[in-house]
Parts: structure tokens; sequence; C-alpha cells
């Protein structure tokens, strides 16, 4: 039975290198449910291979990841590949990832793109992936483009269909790796107004970006990293607004 007094996500002792690069150096975060969790902190810092490892697309070389009610540690999978999948498989599924740019299938439709993950992979029935992402792709703003292509769509429109895919297989929580860095500067606005609904919505969501100011909006908590540590951790007023650590503080007043 799931304990609903625990953190919905816990991460503990995260560590993981690429060769001689330690990029994670003992990471640990809790975050319950229905929050929003943001890391920021410098380019080269971790906070995607930190995203990565929650939803298994890297795997740590140590360290424990424990989604609602599937944990794994990373430190004790089996050393042939296809046991290792098999036990991170579950905990992939418990995330769903929305990356910089949208990686839609141009050859389909925005709705078949939303409902391609439900029908192929979740096997659910059509006719529910549909309506269901009819009131997804409503939710997003895009009820009128579920029969164009993404060619069609501005790269804010697709980007907003990146996430309706996202949400459509229903995972317990949503990341977001740097959504908005490759759009245009206009386009910005209108996909973080999309993730801002999410948080009232009562998703749960971790979130890597340099947009400060929307950090500073949505966060219940803010992650300062720096060096593959957390240096830094608490509401977005303490960290961002009142800053207790010179590294953040430094980092801050040069993005700001
Ligand atoms: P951030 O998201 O904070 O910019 P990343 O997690 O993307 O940081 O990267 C942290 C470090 O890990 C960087 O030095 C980056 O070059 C390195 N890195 C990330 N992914 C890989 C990879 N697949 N292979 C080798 N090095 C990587």
């Amino acid at each position: 039975m799931t304990d609903t007094s625990a953190p919905l996500v816990e991460v503990r002792g995260l560590e993981k290198s690429f060769g001689d690069n330690r990029v994670l150096q003992g990471v640990d975060f809790a975050a319950d449910a229905g929050t929003t969790t943001v890391l920021i902190g410098p380019s080269g810092s971790g906070k995607t291979t930190i995203l990565r490892s929650l939803n298994v697309l890297e795997v740590p070389d140590t360290g424990t990841v424990r989604i609602d009610d599937v944990e794994v540690d990373f430190a004790a999978l089996p050393h042939r590949a296809k046991a290792a999948r098999a036990r991170t498989s579950r905990l992939r599924s418990q995330s769903g990832m929305v990356f910089q740019s949208h990686q839609l299938f141009p050859h389909k439709t925005v709705l078949e793109n939303v409902i391609e993950g439900p029908v192929q992979v979740q096997r659910r029935p059509r006719e529910d992936a549909v309506a269901d992402a009819r009131r997804l792709l409503d939710q997003v703003g895009l009820s009128e483009k579920a029969d164009q292509h993404p060619f069609e769509l501005s790269g804010g429109q697709q980007q907003r269909v990146g996430i309706a895919r996202a949400l459509a297989l229903k995972p317990k929580v949503v990341l977001f790796d740097e959504p908005t860095s490759a759009l245009d500067p206009e386009l910005v606005g209108e996909v973080l107004d999309v993730i801002k609904d999410l948080a009232t919505e009562g998703w749960t969501t971790v979130i890597v970006t340099h947009e400060i100011r929307f950090a500073e909006q949505v966060a219940d908590q803010v992650l300062f990293l720096d060096g593959g540590v957390v240096v830094e951790r608490g509401t977005s007023a303490q960290v961002i607004g009142d800053p207790a650590q010179e590294r953040t503080r430094q980092f801050l007043k040069r993005i700001l």
C-alpha cells in the first residue's frame, strides 16, 4: 500500500560519472505529491543528469530513486543488461519527460502524436486515448490543431503538444528539461503558462530551467546545484529571494 505521508519522489545518494567527470556527487532530495521542484544552477552542474536519472535515461552509478511505490537501488542492479532493464523499466514508467525540443513524430498528426504512447505502449483502448488526448489538447490550448501536423505549428505550440503527450501517459511525475530554451523569446510565455497551470491542477513536476522569474512564481522548492551537489535548497523566497550561500548569490547575480 502506498504511504501517503511519504514524499512521492525520493532521491538518495545519487552519484554518476562520465569517465573521470564526476557529474553527480551524492544528490539527495525529496518532493511531495502535487508540488513543483525547480533545479537551478550553472551549465554543467548536473541538473539534466538528475532528471535523466529519475527517468532512467541515464543509469546512475550508485544511489536510490523512489517514485511512489517503485524504488531502484542503482548500486544493486544486476550486471546483465536485460535483467537490469527489467528492474528499471517500472521506475521509468512512473515519470514522463518533456525535452528541450519536442521530438514529435513529423508524419503523424498532433492527435496521433498524443495517443501514440497510450495506445502503442500502454495498450489502452484507442477511443479512451483519443478522448483523453482531446481533453489534454484543450488543456494546453490546442484543440483546434488536433488534425494538423507538427510542421504546421509554431515552436511554442509544438512544445505544448510535447507536454500533452507526456501527460497522456498519466505519469506520477512530469519532468521538464529546459522546456523553453529552444524557443524564440516571444514563444516562451505560452509554454510557461501551460506548465504553471499543471502546478495548480495538482501535477507533481520537477523542472530544470534558467527562467528564474518563472521558478520564483511556481516552485514549492528550489534546489541550487553546483559541481554535482545540492548547494542550497528551500522555498523560492529563500533560495532565490534571500540565498544563504555565496555560490548561489554569485550565480543569481550573473543571470538576473
Ligand atoms: P546541466 O544540466 O546542469 O547543464 P548536465 O547534467 O547536462 O548539466 O551535465 C553535467 C556534466 O555531465 C557536463 O560536464 C556534461 O558535459 C556531462 N555529461 C552529460 N551527459 C553526458 C554523456 N552522456 N556523456 C558524457 N558526459 C556527459
